[in-house]
């Protein structure tokens, strides 16, 4: 009993200690309420404080990031970098520049980034960083200039060993690119392992672009097959139609699956036929227009603004826009329907609620921690090829991508049924990362 209490008044602490930052909240009292039964047997992690000191980031830094946009007004920016675990490896996670970003949006991911760099079983330590700049509707140059005035606050805080930024929502090759250009500039060094998700010109690994989604596909082919499922033929939509989404379409439409509809921040595509993808790619891809557009290259689709996406009737629903995308409305709507499982591609993209609704009707969950692995783990495939100064084909890289998702899988079932959760894949993740972490911290001290 006394150790839920513990729990409990620890949520409550970062409550009190982080106020307003809802989506952190929301994202530790997922992790610390699946722990019970870990802290159970492993009250040594009490005595520790391994709970109090997890919560708490080694290190947030907020910046101001000035530039000066195509029409010579000065613009500004906030930044951010939050090192919130090292207990395995050198921070490492993404960047995300959007508008809605703040510090609970970038305490949110780094949290999670700590569990699911565990999972990997690659030696990396969770962190985030981002800035509130919105990337939509900029120039080329405005983005530049962007990406070098963060990077000349942000280059004294990363380096190989130390922090290793990537990717995220906003930030693709082309933002990698600029800063790295800078980050070269400044420390004047070829520091390759410094940032991942580089362009295949400087040192970017090949299958790094498709690894978050086709990673997603793997871990979700493999739960099903645990459950006496699989792809073929199933009806599927995607929320989303950048990075993660667009991949994820790809690796799941090789298998036989049949894609209805993606969205956008805007609104949604309904195309019963099966989405086109190369459409998708055209539009989002090299003209980086709305997802409004695909109607005029297939008029027999439909364009939704307003509704949700998960009203369309789907087998499975992936998620792979953004945090708190499906609410207790969605998830109903979603068992209603049929669906029979959800595979997280985007960070913590399903509520806390919702899960518990899914969980309750048997529906199967993917959680992103688990399932959206792929990314980081070929970053730091990219890292280990840019130390060895050499590059694997897309073959080698893709097949040692699907070994990872197969044996995360296999873990975070394992562990489900080890503490009689099973089927329960968020506790399973959640369990088996922060079994790597606690062990690791605990044979280092109260650092
Ligand atoms: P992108 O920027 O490439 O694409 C994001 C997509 O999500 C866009 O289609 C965007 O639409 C849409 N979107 C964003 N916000 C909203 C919203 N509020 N409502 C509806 N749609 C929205 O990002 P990624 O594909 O890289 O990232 C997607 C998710 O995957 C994020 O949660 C990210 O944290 C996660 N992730 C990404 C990894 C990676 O390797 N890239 C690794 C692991 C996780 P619009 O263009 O209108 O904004």
């Amino acid at each position: 009993m006394s150790n839920i209490r513990k729990i409990e008044d620890i949520i409550e602490i970062v409550k009190k200690r982080n106020p307003g930052e809802i989506e952190f909240h929301q994202a530790v009292e997922e992790v610390l309420f699946s722990l019970r039964p870990v802290i159970k047997q492993h009250p040594e992690y009490i005595k520790s404080g391994i709970l109090e000191r997890i919560v708490e980031p080694e290190r947030q830094i907020i910046f101001s990031v000035p530039w000066v946009d195509d029409a010579g007004n000065v613009q500004v920016n906030r930044g951010f970098r939050v090192q919130f675990n090292s207990a395995i490896g050198p921070y490492k996670g993404g960047l995300r520049f959007h508008p809605s970003v703040y510090l609970g949006i970038i305490k949110f991911l780094g949290f999670e980034q700590i569990f699911k760099n565990a999972l990997t079983g690659l030696p990396i330590g969770g962190g985030k960083g981002g800035s509130d700049f919105n990337p939509k509707g900029k120039s080329n140059e405005e983005i530049m200039r962007f990406c070098q005035s963060f990077m000349l606050e942000l280059y004294r805080h990363i380096g190989q060993f130390v922090d290793i930024p990537a990717g995220d929502i906003g930030v693709g090759s082309r933002e990698i690119g600029y800063l790295y250009g800078q980050y070269k500039r400044i420390r004047n060094s070829f520091e390759a392992g410094v940032l991942t998700g580089k362009g295949l010109p400087i040192s970017g690994s090949l299958a790094r672009t498709q690894a978050t989604g086709y990673g997603l596909i793997y871990f979700v082919r493999e739960m099903l097959k645990a459950n006496n499922y699989n792809l073929k033929d199933k009806t599927v939509i995607i929320s989303g139609s950048g990075n993660v989404a667009i991949y994820a379409c790809e690796k799941i439409q090789e298998y036989g699956a049949k894609v209805v509809a993606m969205n956008d921040s805007n609104g949604f595509i309904y195309d019963k036929t099966g989405i086109n993808l190369a459409t998708i790619k055209k539009i989002k891809e090299n003209e980086r227009k709305r997802i409004s557009e695909y109607i005029k290259y297939h008029p027999c689709a439909e364009y939704q603004e307003g509704k949700s996406i998960w009203s369309i009737k789907c087998d499975l629903a992936l998620p792979c826009a953004t945090q708190n995308d499906i609410d207790i409305k969605d998830a109903k709507h979603l068992i209603d329907n049929g669906c029979i499982a959800i595979g997280e591609g985007a960070n913590m993209p399903t509520t806390n609620e919702a899960i518990k609704i899914f969980h309750k009707n048997n529906i199967l969950v993917a959680p992103s921690k688990a399932a959206n692995a792929g990314g980081v783990a070929t970053s730091a495939l990219e890292m280990a090829q840019n130390s060895m100064r050499l590059s694997w084909s897309f073959e080698e890289v893709n097949r040692k991508l699907d070994d990872i998702m197969t044996r995360i899988f296999k873990d975070v079932n394992e562990v489900s049924k080890k503490y009689n959760l099973p089927s329960n894949y968020v506790a399973g993740a959640n369990i088996s990362g922060f079994l790597r972490v606690a062990e690791a911290m605990m044979t280092q001290g109260i650092v």
